[in-house]
């Protein structure tokens, strides 16, 4: 059977705390993978927040996601940065937030210029875990392969492992024996009490 992919483990971690009429984010839209099952998790009752610095994400998620849910209300997708993301979600639902998930890199097949960079990412991250309820998760797929990708791996890593063990749990999961520094994923739960 093997290991499940790094972006299977991913939705593993959001599926085990996401229930229906919950809020999420989708912090790096790209081709939609992760809007498109954050959706299905939450249902109509529930409330996708997306986003991405491309035009391009975004008229492509949305396509994905009228495709299959009609012109649902429950799917905001906006043209801003993740590190933004607090000013664009409601403040009633600051500290409610069940997962947020990151796929940082570049959107493959198009402008490889356009890559998530540590000052915009680490911001986001802090924003993050302030939006996060207890209980609620933060996802992260980190590609440290490309250029830059190291630089901004380094400082995801750094930045992961010093939050206080008080109020977050870290996890890692890698595959440390594969070639060409492939992906891997970091996920941070906010703890209950
Ligand atoms: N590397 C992944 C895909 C990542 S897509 C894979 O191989 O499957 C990453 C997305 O993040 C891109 O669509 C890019 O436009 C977006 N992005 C870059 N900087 C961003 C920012 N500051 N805020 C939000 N999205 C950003």
């Amino acid at each position: 059977m093997g290991f499940v992919s790094i972006l299977s483990f991913a939705h593993q971690c959001a599926a085990a705390r996401v229930r229906p009429g919950d809020v999420v984010v989708d912090a790096t839209l790209g081709n939609g993978n992760d809007a498109m099952f954050l959706a299905k998790l939450v249902g109509d009752s529930g409330v996708v927040y997306g986003f991405d610095v491309q035009e391009q994400a975004i008229r492509k998620t949305g396509e994905r996601l009228e495709a299959e849910f009609g012109a649902a209300g429950h799917i905001r997708l906006l043209l801003a940065s993740h590190a933004e993301m607090e000013a664009h979600l409601p403040p009633d639902v600051h500290g409610h937030v069940a997962a947020i998930m990151f796929n940082l890199g570049y959107l493959p097949g198009d402008d490889h210029s356009v890559i998530t960079r540590p000052d915009s990412t680490l911001p986001a991250l802090e924003a993050a875990t302030r939006l996060l309820k207890k209980g609620g998760i933060v996802t992260i797929v980190v590609y440290p392969g490309h250029e830059g990708g190291a630089e901004e791996a380094r400082a995801v890593d750094a930045w992961c492992s010093g939050l206080p063990q008080e109020r977050f749990q870290v996890l890692q999961y890698r595959f440390t024996n594969q070639k060409n520094s492939p992906p891997y994923l970091i996920a941070v739960e906010k703890k209950l009490s």
